[in-house]
């Protein structure tokens, strides 16, 4: 027999250094001593069981003690605690809570595994049943029970990511919940700008957030708990989360006089040695060293358990291997989005004295998960934050939707490697459409980081626009952007007038640019600079994170009551027409609103991407009367917003706009101005706000984004005029042949050109047709409409496409093989509703 090696405590840290000892040495004794009944399990996939993401329970419980006995041939031991070690007769006593029998083992050498603990802090009344704390599998099985009693309210303490995860699957499974959080934000190891954006998406989710107030004590009510708040506010709940923290679990090693500092971690070398060399410690116990700082830290995470534990089965087996420190990279699903990080934040190194600008400089910027004409593109703020001469990469923090693990992860494999914002610029990353950008969002940080140490770039601090009162706030938007939200005080130079304009400004002055990400931001803010005007300042993230930030504020107007008889609230399904009420039928005189009953009409939009819904509610309210109400229910995320500007630019009411589930269901009334006032198709120039679109090129992409933004104009109420001209002709044919008289050029045109929109290709990634067939399928997938499905919708709708007389000429393309309700018209014709509109494209 080889050497005997007893391991306290049998999940991440301690069964990995289990398993990987006896890879290395058959020979050597394992017993491995659990006091819970369950080893080696997924602990991080606990709260998704709770709301039954993860269904069934068994796909938690990855090992059990026969599996580990049988295939790495473990003694182990479930239900058995370590209750002291005896470091002189190396030696430890054990009691078996199955028998209750107490007992020694010897061991040549002991791996301390035994993790952290949640908090539970002396706080008046937290002994109430009600209030639980989720580490276990038989914590999960009781606040799983309690779920299913028929409860209706939670709530959460504690914006960590346990706490979101809890609170996500407790709104998963049906609950009301209310987050409460003592900080000002969420996700401690988020900057607070970062943490924002969250905020807005967890309020979007129906979550109650209470940020900035701690819990002063509990009072037990019976089937609830009332939670008493240091503001003096109550939060009554049927079940209360506690997930405030946790404390390492090192009573035994402190006992036994092993290093510990002062937060209670185990001290241990870099071989994951404790003070006592036949002594290891991995896990959540033990301190370990911040890469960033190389100051001592606690870092309670998986993966560092799982490596500590292998690394100190080599050093036990003889393999001498070292751990290098821990970045803290960790990655959460937060509702609709991702939240990931890596490294220091900047609250940190403020802690650690370190000054921005001197010693350190950040970027945030915006960007898409993937090439934006891809469908499917999704936006995420990164923010970098690196040394002020760029040579080091210091943390990285990101918020979106898709692609961004992939994202933190290079960034945290740059920073281990002790890259520099140059490296991030160099990286070559793979790239197609439906995966990233020719320029990664990657490679995005690592310019802008670039610009800012070369000083062509200076960006604002995310609260400057407030702090700065000197600050002259410029928006280089379009109009249309800024009708749908504008930022407060904000002077509107549309970055195309941007040159011109210049002299309205003056040049001591100091300024705040906006657009809507940040990317037309910087090509003013060069236009200025170059200008003569130095102090001007980028906002990051642009219209779109100033608008998170300020979620809070906006939430807070309160919606309108509702005082109409005929209403009643809920019930989203497809009712498309269904009318409630009677009085006012089809054909009967028009009553006034209050003389009538009102008429409610369901439409169901679920599965339809934007423009879709807004598509939708367009077609729909044109045929109402005034007072009506149309329920939209959507699962778009942005639909929630747009109705919002939508209906205050078209005049009707939003009376209400809510989520429930994954649905985002809008109650509009229809507004009482005149039909044509109210959601109006003007005739072009009638307030010269028409858009005017030249499709030029022929590309199946091309099209399609034409028609997108015509069908968008059009749901805005705004008229449109096409005009398809040379390629962009071909997309009018007809599918089948006309028999007509050509000539011998014509003919040839007549089969080469692509015979209607069906045989459009993409302008990119056609691979014969392959790439061509997969956006069709990817859009059918994600219930997007068709090419052929936009035109037809926009052709009823009233856009008035008009086909160019001297192109139809050039190429002998004839009237009888465009199809139906195409104008042929001249360029005077275009000419002439372009002068009356305020959007011109040539695609
Ligand atoms: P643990 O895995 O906790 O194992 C310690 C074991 O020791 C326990 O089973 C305990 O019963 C046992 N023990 C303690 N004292 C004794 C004793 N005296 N005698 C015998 N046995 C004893 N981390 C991430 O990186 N990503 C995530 O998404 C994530 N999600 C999480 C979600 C939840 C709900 C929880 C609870 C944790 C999550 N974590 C996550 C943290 C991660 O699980 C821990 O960092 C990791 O499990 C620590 O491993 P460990 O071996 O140190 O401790």
């Amino acid at each position: 027999m080889g050497k005997k090696v007893v391991i306290i405590g049998g999940v991440a840290g301690g069964a990995s250094c289990a398993a990987r000892l006896r890879r290395l040495d058959e020979t050597a004794e394992i017993v491995m001593l659990e006091r819970g009944e369950y080893v080696s399990y997924a602990n991080c996939g606990l709260p998704y069981h709770v709301s039954d993401v993860i269904s069934e329970r068994d796909a938690l419980l990855l090992q059990t003690p026969e599996s580990l006995r049988e295939r790495f041939n473990i003694d182990v031991r479930i239900m058995n605690e370590a209750l002291s070690i005896d470091r002189e007769k190396k030696a430890v006593e054990i009691k078996n809570h199955n028998t209750g029998e107490k007992y020694r083992e010897s061991y040549d050498y002991l791996v301390i595994a035994t993790g952290s603990s949640p908090l539970r802090p002396p706080i008046r009344g937290i002994d109430s049943p009600l209030i639980r704390t989720l580490w276990t599998v038989p914590d999960t099985d009781e606040i799983r029970r309690i779920v299913k009693s028929g409860i209706r309210t939670a709530a959460v303490i504690g914006g960590g990511f346990i706490g979101l995860e809890m609170a996500e699957n407790l709104r998963e499974a049906g609950l009301e919940v209310t987050l409460i959080e003592a900080l000002e934000q969420v996700m401690a190891p988020l900057d607070f700008e970062m943490a924002s954006i969250l905020h807005e998406n967890i309020r979007d989710n129906g979550v109650v957030l209470r940020l900035g107030d701690g819990v002063d004590s509990f009072t037990d009510e019976g089937d609830r708990v009332k939670i008493n708040l240091k503001s003096g506010d109550g939060v009554t709940a049927e079940l209360v989360i506690l997930s405030i923290g946790v404390r390492p679990n090192s009573g035994l090693a402190k006992e036994a006089g092993l290093g510990i500092n002062e937060r209670g971690g185990i001290i241990v070398d870099d071989m994951m040695r404790t003070s006592d060399s036949a002594i290891y410690a991995v896990g959540d116990v033990i301190e370990v060293k911040d890469i960033v700082s190389g100051e001592p830290a606690m870092i309670p995470l998986a993966g560092p358990a799982n490596k500590q534990g292998r690394i100190a089965a080599d050093n036990i087996a003889g393999f001498e291997e070292r751990y290098t420190g821990t970045q803290g990279s960790a990655v959460a699903k937060v509702f609709d989005l991702t939240a990931a990080s890596t490294g220091q934040n900047e609250k940190t190194l403020k802690k650690r004295g370190l000054k921005k600008g001197t010693d350190y400089e950040t970027v945030t910027i915006s960007q898409n998960s993937h090439a934006g004409y891809y469908p499917g593109a999704t936006p995420m703020m990164l923010k970098l934050i690196f040394t002020a001469d760029g040579e080091k990469i210091l943390g990285a923090q990101i918020v979106g939707t898709d692609g961004v693990d992939k994202r933190i992860d290079t960034i945290g494999v740059a920073l281990r490697l002790g890259a520099g914002v140059k490296d991030l610029k160099n990286l070559e990353l793979a790239y197609a459409p439906p995966y990233s950008s020719a320029k990664d969002p990657v490679n995005m940080a690592g310019f802008t980081a670039e610009n800012v140490i070369k000083g062509l770039l200076k960006m604002a601090e995310w609260n400057e626009p407030e702090t700065n009162r000197e600050a002259i706030r410029i928006d280089v938007r379009e109009e249309e952007e800024v009708a749908a939200y504008a930022i407060p005080g904000a002077k509107n130079i549309p970055l195309g007038s941007l040159r011109e304009r210049v002299g309205e400004l003056d040049k001591s002055g100091e300024y705040i640019i906006f657009c809507a990400i940040g990317v037309r931001a910087y090509n003013a803010l060069r236009i200025l600079r170059q200008n003569g005007i130095e102090k001007v300042k980028l906002f990051p993230g642009g219209a779109r994170f100033y608008r998170s930030l300020h979620s809070e504020r906006a939430e807070q107007e309160p919606l309108p009551e509702l005082p109409i008889s005929g209403y009643e609230a809920g019930g989203a399904d497809k009712d498309s027409g269904g009318e409630k009420g009677s009085a006012a039928g089809a054909g009967g005189a028009e009553m006034k609103p209050q003389e009538r009953e009102v008429r409610k009409i369901c439409v169901n939009c679920s599965g339809l991407q934007c423009p879709g819904p807004i598509m939708e509610v367009f077609k729909n309210i044109k045929d109402m009367r005034e007072g009506d109400i149309l329920e939209v229910t959507s699962t778009d995320i942005g639909f929630a917003k747009d109705i919002v500007s939508w209906c205050r630019r078209t005049g009707n009411e939003l009376v209400s706009n809510e989520r429930r589930g994954s649905s985002f269901i809008a109650c509009i009334r229809k507004g009482a101005l005149p039909e044509t006032e109210a959601c109006p198709i003007e005739e072009a120039g009638s307030k010269n706000n028409g858009k005017t679109i030249i499709v030029f090129d022929g590309d199946m992409d091309k099209v399609l984004a034409s028609f997108v933004i015509a069908n968008g104009a059009l749901a805005m109420g705004r008229p449109v005029t096409m005009f398809f001209t040379f390629w962009g002709l071909t997309a009018l044919r007809k599918e089948s042949k006309v028999p007509l008289k050509k000539n011998a050029v014509e003919k040839m045109f007549g089969a080469m050109l692509p015979r209607g929109s069906r045989k459009l290709k993409l302008s990119k990634m056609n691979m014969g047709g392959m790439g061509t067939m997969m956006m069709r399928k990817i859009m059918d997938d994600k219930n997007i409409d068709s090419l052929e499905d936009m035109m037809k919708n926009a052709m009823e709708a009233g856009v008035k496409i008009i086909a160019c007389s001297m192109s139809m000429d050039v190429m002998g393309i004839r009237k009888e093989e465009l199809i139906d309700g195409v104008e042929i018209g001249g360029v005077g014709t275009y000419l002439g509703d372009a002068e009356e509109s305020n959007v011109n494209l040539f695609i």
